[in-house]
């Protein structure tokens, strides 16, 4: 099949869906300019992560960590979403999507127009900073300028270690996110997965709990997956561009 074809099956089964789910990974964030963690040149070839026990108990890993968000700072807060987030949100506004569940901390499926609540952040989101002690929010910002002026590992009113509110390796995942993510795949009839490689938990568990419940599982990824054999249809292709071809051809069938 070709990708126009591809699409249409998608659009198909996008429109015969009565719950549908999008889950999207790093990879629909890269043609905003933010790398992903394992393509060709995504951050794991610049840095290995620094997990959570190394930050909570060493001052070295905590300044090396600020350094690292500092670098990435321009680039994060000057992202835009990209087509593919923008067709996500046509298609909410179109009704035919009642949640986004993300691994991405880059907020862009919320600056794109879809409301906090249907966004399900499983990694948090790195635009907030939380203080490890008393759970006090920042905003990067704040934190940014006290960073540029010598601040090397800040820290809260209260003594506590600043950590910018995503979740480190290691550090336990959100469970009131988890659930929600879990119990929206546990139920939806349509599922559409986009730039993620599904090799972490629970990414690499909720395509399965879909297809549990005979939902369509559908996906738009450049590299291989454990998923590639179980779907119902896989485009290789960068995502921007097939789903601007997906809502095309929704359109084309509702009218
Ligand atoms: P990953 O890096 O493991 O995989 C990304 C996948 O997207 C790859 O399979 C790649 O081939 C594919 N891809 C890249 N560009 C694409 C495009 N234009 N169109 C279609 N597919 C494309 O990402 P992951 O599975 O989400 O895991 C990475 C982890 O890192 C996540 O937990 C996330 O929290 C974090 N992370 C987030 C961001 C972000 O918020 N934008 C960026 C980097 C890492």
């Amino acid at each position: 099949m070709t990708v126009v074809e591809k699409a249409k099956t998608i659009a198909n089964a996008w429109l015969a869906g009565k719950k549908r789910i999008v889950f999207t990974g790093a990879g629909i964030s890269t043609e905003s300019g933010i790398p992903d963690f394992r393509s060709k040149g995504g951050l794991w070839e610049r840095f290995q992560p620094i997990y959570f026990d190394e930050f909570m108990s060493s001052r070295e890993a905590r300044v090396e960590y600020w350094k690292r968000k500092a670098t990435l700072y321009p680039n994060l807060v000057s992202a835009k979403p990209n087509p593919a987030h923008f067709a996500i949100s046509k298609l909410y506004e179109m009704g035919l999507v009642d949640a986004v569940v993300t691994q991405n901390i880059d907020g862009l499926h919320q600056l794109s127009g879809i409301p906090d609540e249907k966004v399900i952040e499983l990694h948090g989101n790195t635009l907030r900073v939380r203080c490890m002690s008393c759970d006090a929010l920042e905003s990067i910002h704040d934190v940014q300028i006290r960073i540029e002026n010598g601040d090397e590992a800040p820290e809260c009113h209260c003594g506590g270690y600043l950590k910018p509110d995503t979740i480190s390796f290691g550090q336990a995942m959100p469970m009131e996110e988890t659930d929600k993510a879990v119990n929206l795949c546990c139920a939806c009839d349509f599922l559409l997965v986009i730039g993620s490689t599904l090799l972490v938990q629970p990414a690499s568990l909720l395509p399965g709990y879909a297809k549990r419940n005979g939902a369509y599982l559908a996906m738009i990824n450049l590299s291989e997956t454990p998923y590639d054999r179980e779907c119902d249809v896989k485009i290789s292709e960068k995502a921007g561009a097939v789903m601007d071809e997906v809502v095309w051809q929704i359109q084309q069938l509702i009218d």
